[in-house]
C-alpha cells in the first residue's frame, strides 16, 4: 500500500485517541483539496500491510482514521489494513473518501463491499470548498455525510460531533503539519504564511 504517513495520538479527526494513516493517491482533482501533495502516486511509499502495521502498539488506541489522498483507490490494500485492524481488536475505524457511498456500492466490487462491511464509519463525497461553512468537525463541507455502518458507533461519534473543529499542528521544523478539520479562517492564515 501507499503510504504516505501514519501518526498515533490524534484526537481531531475522531472519538477517542486515534491513529491517523494517509494514503497516497487521488484521481480526482478538487478545487481547494486541503491535501494536494497526496494526490499524486508515490511508488518509493509502498509498503507491506501486515509489516508496516505491526510496528505499532494498539493498546492505547481506541480507532483508525484512514483518508488521503483516496483510500478506495487501493481497495485491495485498503481491505487488507481494514482486516489487519480488526484482529488487532480496532472496530473504530474510520474511513474518507471523495466517492459516495452510492457510488461505491455501485461498483458491485466484492473488496469494495467487504470494506464498507468491516469499518464503523464513512465520510463520503468530494471536498467543496464553497460548502465549507465551518460547521462540523469531522467533515470539510456540507456535502460530505457521516454514514454510521456500525450502529454501536453511533452515540459515540454523535457526541463527537457535537465538539467544536479542532487542528492539531505538529512542527517538524522544516514544514508544519496540520491534522483535522480546518477552518476557512486556519487554510487562509495557513496558506498566507507557509
Ligand atoms: S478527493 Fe480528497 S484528496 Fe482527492 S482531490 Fe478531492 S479533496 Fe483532494
Amino acid at each position: 500500500m501507499q503510504i504516505e504517513r501514519t501518526f498515533t495520538g490524534i484526537t481531531a479527526l475522531g472519538p477517542g485517541n486515534r491513529m491517523a494513516v494517509w494514503v497516497n493517491g487521488c484521481p480526482r482533482n478538487c478545487p481547494g483539496c486541503i491535501s494536494p501533495t497526496l494526490r499524486r502516486e508515490a511508488p518509493e511509499n509502498e509498503c507491506d500491510v501486515p509489516e508496516y502495521f505491526s510496528a505499532f502498539a494498539y493498546d492505547d488506541i481506541d480507532g483508525v482514521s484512514i483518508s488521503g489522498g483516496e483510500p478506495f483507490y487501493q481497495a485491495a490494500e485498503l481491505l487488507s489494513l481494514v482486516s489487519f485492524l480488526r484482529d488487532k481488536g480496532i472496530r473504530d475505524i474510520l474511513v474518507y473518501t471523495g466517492y459516495t457511498l452510492e457510488e461505491l456500492t455501485a461498483m458491485r466490487d466484492p473488496t469494495v463491499d467487504a470494506i464498507l462491511g468491516m469499518i464503523a464509519v464513512l465520510i463520503d463525497g468530494p471536498y467543496i470548498a464553497e460548502q465549507n461553512d465551518d460547521t462540523g468537525n469531522l467533515a470539510g463541507s456540507k456535502n460530505q455525510r457521516i454514514h454510521i455502518l456500525d450502529e454501536s458507533f453511533r452515540k459515540r461519534y454523535e457526541d463527537y460531533a457535537s465538539d467544536k473543529r479542532e487542528v492539531q499542528t505538529f512542527n517538524f521544523g522544516s514544514y508544519v503539519l496540520s491534522v483535522g478539520i480546518p477552518t476557512k479562517e486556519y487554510i487562509r492564515n495557513f496558506n498566507e504564511n507557509t
